[in-house]
């Protein structure tokens, strides 16, 4: 039985990498500080007795005897990361510094969380790791990209130095179950919008694109990675790409929807055009995404739909 450690063990992504996790029979210690997750995210394994949840900042050093950390722990959505860029830039910097000590004292596996975003308003579209990216320092989305940047050189310089196993997974957008009624990003947003028949707020002219994952592949493919000897830079998502816009009628025709399509202004710095390479997942992990873009959204409208009912 493995003991592995899940920083931001009460989000979205974790409450299904736990899952999955005890499924496969291995002990699971989650820490996190509810900054942005919650306690119905974790309520189902709370009871199980290989599951242990520790109430924690990561920004503070902490021990455990583990085989393996995901560092998960950090705001995703940009209305959160942006609430207060200072401790979203702590929590990426002094979570990894502290994910990585422990994986250097135990000699423990580090997964870590790592973004899209460090590619930026991306010049390249499909974007594979060999693009350094297109990141405004000083902008507004800089405390979570380049704070995720920051990180993966630290994972880089740790491995050379001292030799750890330590993996950089840049996970592209990914939805499904768990998300927050609040999260603020497109998914959840659109959804709960069309579910209430209220106006879809699509920002700027809506021709920027995303590509989707749904959050079971995205699970799948983190485990597959830490398990196999690559380090990374690996892309993890799905290159099924919609423009805004486009993603905007799906959702209204999905859920036979009344609502009508608005336009606000589109934030500072917001990326054009993003959708992953998958090439190098696929070679190196056996990575496929296995959900249609269909059966994702349709949990997905399922889940909201139970929960604001
Ligand atoms: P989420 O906001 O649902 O989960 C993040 C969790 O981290 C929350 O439970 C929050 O309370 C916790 N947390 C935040 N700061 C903390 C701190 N200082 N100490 C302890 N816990 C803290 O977001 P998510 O979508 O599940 O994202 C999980 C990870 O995956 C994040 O690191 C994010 O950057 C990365 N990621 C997600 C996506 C995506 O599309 N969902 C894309 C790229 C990267
Ligand atoms: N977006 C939108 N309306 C919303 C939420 C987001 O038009 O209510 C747009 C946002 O401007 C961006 C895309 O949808 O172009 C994806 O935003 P999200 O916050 O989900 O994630 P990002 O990939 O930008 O981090």
């Amino acid at each position: 039985m493995k003991k592995i450690l899940v920083t931001g063990a009460a989000g979205f992504i974790a409450s299904h990498l736990i899952k999955k996790l005890l499924d496969n029979g291995d002990f699971v210690i989650g820490i996190d500080n509810f900054y942005t997750g919650s306690e119905s995210n974790i309520e189902p394994y709370l009871q199980n007795e290989n599951f242990k949840f520790i109430q924690h900042d990561v920004v503070t050093p902490y021990h455990f005897d583990v085989d393996e950390i995901y560092n998960l722990a950090c705001p995703a959505s940009p209305p959160h990361y942006q609430r207060n860029p200072i401790y979203t830039f702590k929590t990426c910097i002094f979570g990894i510094l502290n994910a990585l000590e422990l994986a250097k004292k135990t000699g423990a596996k580090l997964l870590q969380a790592s973004t899209s975003e460090v590619y930026g308003d991306a010049m390249v579209c499909p974007q594979d790791e060999k693009y350094f990216g297109n990141v405004n320092p000083n902008g507004i989305r800089a405390c979570y990209d380049e704070g995720k940047r920051a990180s993966e050189t630290l994972i880089c310089d740790y491995n050379r130095e001292y030799g750890l196993n330590a993996k950089i997974a840049r996970i592209f957008n990914t939805y499904g179950e768990n998300m927050d009624v609040n999260d603020g990003r497109v998914v959840s947003n659109f959804i709960i919008q069309a579910l209430n028949n209220e106006d879809i707020t699509i920002y700027g002219d809506g021709s920027q694109s995303r590509s989707f994952c749904y959050v079971k592949d995205l699970v799948e493919g983190l485990t597959l990675f830490m398990d196999s000897d690559f380090t990374g830079p690996l892309n993890l998502g799905n290159p099924c790409e919609f423009t805004v816009k486009d993603f905007a009628n799906y959702v209204i025709e999905l859920t036979s929807s009344k609502s009508k399509c608005v336009y606000l202004p589109l934030p500072q710095d917001d990326p054009h055009k993003r959708k992953p390479d998958i090439s190098l997942a696929r070679e190196k992990i056996g990575f496929e995404p296995r959900y249609t873009i269909e059966q994702g959204i349709k949990n997905t409208i399922e889940y909201f739909r139970n929960k604001i009912s």
